[in-house]
């Protein structure tokens, strides 16, 4: 079916009046599509979205969803909506197509998909491709849960453009023709499975990417993960590893410590800017999806060196009185906070907790028994992290991120690292990561205006 066989003239359902809810709805419009657009909360609470709605003529209810929908011959779901609310179930009873918004935007896409997926690494990996296809000339985009919809750029898109798409497991789980030229899939640890429902799920959904790739098509995955080695991987695409250890036998790999990609050396890993093993993987991981395409070395490595980590992961902020600080709040499960503690080589004092995900903190154990002075525990999680770790490291309680900082710092010595690595959700306490990052980043910049304070504790 062609893309106006899809969308002209078609009743199309969004649900979620959200970014890319809104996106999905205007694209739907000029395809010449019948948007009708549905969301769970107030109009008081939606203000600005129906004004921009109104302004193009798109119809639609707020305060919940009606049996209007139904009458759709399709909904298309925003990634924030679960599956299980009663009316996709409903309409997914009478058999009513659900899509997800990638879905629905891929339809409309001339260029080629580049799609990252995995556990942790995808905003880091998705923006580092973006750099390496820009430096290398290419028309490029990048899209989906990075913070732009797909849907809201998709017809910017040129044939020989290239758009590289973070790709959440919860826009898989409704795909039907989407179809990536190449698709990545970082690593596989438990996430989400609140929504999942189990991790073999979660697995499923996440190779779902691959499903409609055909021979000319690309499959990238990470030769050290263990469950995607496990997975019986059924696809037509061609498959490439990549790894971060000496193992030559897979398309990206390092070697005498240089990042190698088809037995060609590309840079040192010491000169590689965003640090840690994770970051080699995902360095790893976007040098071998480059190489499919024609990207010189020269621009490869120059890119690799000047990459700045994105905010809130890993994220530098640097010193106050000789002590580091590191905002790391994107690490929002045990993995994460695993690589964070791989990758400080200092003495280091961590804040972590929030809202607990069901993480098992002891995981941290052998990463940080060398490493970790002190934790300041904060938020929900708080009294688990000190049942799970108090005989091990010592843990203190702070009520705030604030406070948390401020006892970080008081007790760190020069040359030692202040690292923020929840392993947690923020929702306890802030909006969101974001939130919790700029919080941590003022109280940080607070002590540099106070900044004697350090000196005067160690002098005491
Ligand atoms: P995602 O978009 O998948 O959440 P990010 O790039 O935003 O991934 O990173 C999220 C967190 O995971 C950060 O704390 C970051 O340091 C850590 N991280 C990044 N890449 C990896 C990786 N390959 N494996 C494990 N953790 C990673």
């Amino acid at each position: 079916m062609t893309t106006e066989q899809k969308i002209k003239n078609r009743k199309i359902g969004v649900i979620g009046m959200a970014r890319s809810g809104i996106a999905a709805a205007v694209l739907a419009d000029r395809f010449g599509g019948k948007p009708f657009v549905s969301d769970m909360n107030s109009a008081e609470k939606l203000q600005a979205e129906t004004a921009r709605l109104d302004s193009v003529g798109i119809p639609y209810e707020v305060g919940g969803h009606t049996e209007k929908l139904l009458t759709a011959d399709y909904l298309v779901v925003s990634p924030g909506v679960p599956l299980t609310i009663d009316i996709i179930k409903k309409a997914q009873s009478q058999g009513i197509p659900v899509f997800s918004e990638i879905e629905f935007a891929s339809w409309c896409c001339k260029g080629k998909i580049i799609a990252v997926t995995g556990s942790n690494g995808k905003t880091t990996t998705t923006t580092l491709l973006g750099e390496i296809f820009t430096a290398a000339g290419f028309d490029t985009f990048i899209a989906g849960n990075i913070g732009l919809p797909f849907s809201e750029i998709v017809e910017r898109i040129p044939e020989n453009g290239i758009v590289i798409l973070e790709i959440s497991t919860f826009q898989l789980e409704t795909i039907s023709d989407f179809k990536p030229h190449v698709a990545l899939i970082l690593n596989l640890t438990p996430d989400h499975l609140d929504r999942h429902g189990s991790f073999e799920n979660y697995i499923k959904t996440k190779f779902r990417i691959t499903e409609n790739q055909s021979e000319e098509d690309t499959l990238i995955l990470n030769a050290e993960d263990k469950e995607t080695k496990k997975y019986n991987v059924s696809t037509k695409a061609d498959i490439h590893y990549f790894s971060h250890l000496p193992t030559s036998s897979v398309t990206a790999f390092v070697k005498d410590d240089f990042l190698t990609i088809n037995d060609k050396q590309i840079i040192a890993t010491d000169k590689i800017s965003i640090i840690g093993p994770h970051n080699l993987q995902n360095a790893a991981a976007a040098v071998a999806a480059a190489s499919l395409f024609d990207i010189s070395i020269d621009t490869l490595a120059k890119v690799l060196s000047t990459f700045q980590p994105v905010e809130h992961r890993l994220e530098n902020i640097g010193s106050v009185a000789g002590v580091n600080f590191i905002n790391d709040s994107k690490a929002t499960n045990i993995d994460s906070v695993t690589f964070a503690l791989r990758s400080v080589h200092t003495g280091l004092y961590l804040i972590a907790g929030g809202r607990d995900k069901g993480a098992d903190f002891k995981e941290l154990i052998p990463y940080g028994k060398d490493k970790i002075k002190s934790i300041i525990a904060i938020g929900e999680a708080k009294e688990k992290i000190y049942e799970q770790l108090g005989n091990v490291f010592q843990v203190q309680f702070a009520e705030t991120l604030q406070e948390a900082v401020q006892k970080a710092f008081t007790k760190a010595s020069p040359g030692e690292t202040v690292l923020l690595s929840p392993g947690c959700a923020s929702f306890d306490m802030f909006k969101n990561y974001e939130k919790r990052g700029r919080e941590f980043k003022h109280a940080v910049a607070g002590l540099k205006n106070g900044k004697n304070e350090h000196e005067t504790i160690s002098e005491k």
